[in-house]
């Protein structure tokens, strides 16, 4: 490939990097697209792999049902190896580039020990696990987030017998606080799922778990769900710099012109709210011990005294109100200022919060 036909080069085949390739044709970019990956499969999509795939309702998650109409060379199961200057190295080859697009996602972490750890990142690990998923079958969850709940889950309903543990004093802590995360630990039980909390584990051993503190967890599967970490590491001899992730500014440009990075693996600064803004208060609306409840985290400037003036709502998690989740998330988008007393009162329609 000559340097004038060097187009655009897609690191990775993913989500993002599928998108990326999709959003530049309707643009109408008509150039040169290569998108490496290094999954031997098709994109898909992994939201449903803790969810439907391990339910047993489906097997396929693509997200496209053909590749060719977008005109990219896809080169499956040949990951970037290297960053060089305006190019691209794989195992196979160097590819040229005039903008690279890094969308190589993330790993999930692993613990310490010689036993054997499972982890639900791509569909042959689903696949796989779904297999172990048999009645009676004792099942360790390490990690209380969003997908050691919904594995947790699925795997309860294919008649396991599943543990999680977590070191946290509350599930997913991490994501959404522990004082939310507290009032989903019912439901662990609710689901026939032990849940183990404030329980570090040690390392992973052959047939279990070795706790901190001098326990065992005995198990036939263990799966290590607590948390992921960018895929970057081909990146740490090159110019592109990294900061938990590729940091990118509000237009995804990295520090090396002419590269960007997309999805999992990118440190993304917003224009509107920074890279690490947080919420100043909670909101409860509605009963959160009931069925339909929803956590809202307010932000707004501070007037003399702590008085929170033009109070925003930034995040919001819903609970059995599937349209306080639509109508939550135009709110963040609007970035409306709302009434927090209005939010409070499940009576009143979520967008009439807005002032
Ligand atoms: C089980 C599960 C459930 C989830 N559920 C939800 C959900 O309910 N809601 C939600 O919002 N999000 C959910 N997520 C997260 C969501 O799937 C990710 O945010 C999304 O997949 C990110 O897309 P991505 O393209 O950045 O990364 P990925 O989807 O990870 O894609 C990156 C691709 O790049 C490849 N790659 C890695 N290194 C290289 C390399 N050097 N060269 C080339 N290719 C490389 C990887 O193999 C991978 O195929 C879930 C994730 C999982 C695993």
């Amino acid at each position: 490939m000559t340097a004038s036909q060097a187009g655009i080069v897609v690191a990775g085949g993913g989500l993002a990097g599928l998108r990326t390739v999709e959003e530049l044709r309707a643009l109408g970019y008509a150039g040169t697209v290569t998108v490496l990956a290094a999954e031997r499969r098709p994109p898909y999509d992994r939201p449903p792999l803790s969810k439907q795939l391990l339910a047993g309702a489906v097997d396929d998650t693509s997200l496209r049902a053909e590749l060719d109409s977008l005109g990219a060379e896809f080169r499956l199961g040949e990951p970037a190896r290297r960053l060089g200057d305006g190019m691209v190295g794989t195992g196979r080859g160097e590819y040229p580039f005039e903008r690279l697009v890094v969308a190589t996602g993330a790993r999930p972490i692993a613990l310490p020990g010689p036993g054997r750890q499972r982890f639900l990142r791509t569909i042959d690990d689903a696949l796989a696990l779904r297999a172990t998923l048999v009645p009676g079958a004792r099942l360790v969850v390490v990690g209380a987030g969003w997908i050691g709940a919904e594995l947790a889950t699925a795997a309860a309903a294919r008649g396991c017998r599943v543990s999680v543990v977590e070191a946290a004093r509350a599930p997913l802590a991490g994501a959404i606080g522990a004082e939310v995360g507290a009032k989903t630990a019912p439901w662990y039980a609710e689901a026939g799922v032990e849940l183990l909390l404030g329980q570090a584990v040690e390392s992973v051993q052959e047939g279990g778990l070795a706790l901190a503190g001098g326990g065992w967890l005995a198990a036939d599967e263990v799966v290590t769900a607590v948390g992921v970490r960018p895929e970057v590491a081909w990146l740490e001899s090159s110019a592109v710099k990294l900061e938990n992730g590729v940091a990118v500014d509000e237009q995804l440009r990295s520090s090396v012109p002419g590269v960007y990075a997309v999805g999992d693996c990118a440190a993304f600064w917003s224009g509107r709210f920074g890279r690490h803004r947080g919420a100043d208060r909670l909101v409860w609306r509605g009963d959160p011990s009931g069925p339909h409840w929803a956590a809202c985290w307010l932000a707004g400037e501070r007037l003399a005294g702590e008085r929170l003036a033009g109070e925003r709502l930034v995040a919001v998690l819903t609970v059995g109100l599937p349209r306080d989740l639509h109508q939550g998330r135009r709110l963040i988008e609007s970035a409306a200022v709302v009434d927090a007393g209005r939010i409070a009162d499940l009576a009143v329609p979520l967008r009439d919060s807005a002032r």
